[in-house]
């Protein structure tokens, strides 16, 4: 898959719940507005922007910045699913773009130290066979590519 391609699955589980994920241009939701994405947790929806594709020095990363965008929003579902979206005493936009930013290199030095269990990395394990091809690219579902943008 090529850079300027974006795939992302239909859904995710945030701790039990169900989450769509939908592709749609910012003028087509009036609370996305010029946004890059936004998470809608009472209706469970994961928005990302088509027409949002960030910094022009970000534009030859189409790919890694929508990615970024959907762990930012992912980030704000558990924290809404946890019950501490609101907690006045954190700034919720730092923490959670910080952990969309590190949490891949989180993941990896949790499985370089041997820090997973063996029931989450055989949920990685599974997920990986599942819904990977041998490339490591997503099968199927959500698509855009930067041509897309209108
Ligand atoms: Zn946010």
């Amino acid at each position: 898959m090529k850079d300027n391609h974006f795939v992302c699955a239909d859904n995710v589980n945030v701790l039990g719940a169900t989450y769509s994920i939908k592709l749609i241009n910012g003028d087509e939701r009036e609370s996305l507005g010029e946004n890059g994405g936004i998470c809608e947790c009472f209706s469970k929806e994961l928005i990302l922007n088509n027409k949002f594709d960030g910094d022009p020095r970000c534009v030859a990363n189409f790919n890694d910045l929508k990615k970024k965008v959907l762990r930012h929003e992912i980030v704000h579902a558990y924290c809404f699913e946890s019950g501490v979206d609101s907690n006045e005493d954190i700034d919720s936009e730092l923490v959670t773009d910080w952990i969309a930013h590190q949490s891949p290199k989180m993941f990896i030095s949790f499985l370089e130290a041997g820090a997973l269990s063996k029931d989450t990395l055989r949920k990685i394990s599974d997920l990986l066979v599942e819904r990977y091809d041998d490339d490591y690219n997503l099968k199927r579902s959500n698509i855009i590519k930067k041509g897309d943008i209108c």
